[in-house]
């Protein structure tokens, strides 16, 4: 899927990067961030098969239980549910408020009224210069 992107800039090192906003709520997903780079997870319900004892509540960033069933990053780091977006240029944390500025400013809706949660948590997540991998449940 072609998605359409915006640009964000970094707060540490302040080099841009390109991201996309995905809403967990249209495709019964949740999803979960690498702890070393900028990549992210999505996880669908409706795929199969989801590991037997994987329980997966959607609409939201994994719970901790949740990770023992995934593969890591291709980087070699793990998805967590305590890991935030990481810019991909300094590979340091984005603050979820920080962001707000270029978030709201880049979202059509916002002139509708449309708000940004504030958090890394809640129904949207970000994929960051494309780095998405799909289900990446570890297979039995
Ligand atoms: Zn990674
Ligand atoms: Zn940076």
């Amino acid at each position: 899927m072609v998605r359409e992107t915006s640009i964000g800039v970094c707060e540490h090192c302040h080099t841009e990067f390109s991201y996309y906003l995905v809403h967990n709520g249209f495709n019964d997903s949740a999803y979960a961030y690498c702890d070393t780079c900028e990549q992210c997870t999505i996880l669908t319900r409706s795929h199969k098969p989801i590991p037997p004892g994987a329980v997966l509540s959607v609409y939201q960033r994994i719970s901790n239980d949740v990770e023992s069933f995934l593969k890591p990053c291709p980087c070699g780091g793990m998805f967590r549910a305590d890991a935030d977006p990481r810019c991909p240029h300094c590979r340091q944390v984005l603050s979820p408020v920080l962001v707000r500025k270029y978030l709201e400013g880049n979202a059509p809706g916002t002139k509708k009224g449309w708000k940004w949660q504030n958090n890394w948590s809640g129904i949207y997540s970000i994929v960051i210069a494309n780095k998405c991998v799909s289900d990446c449940w570890k297979l039995q």
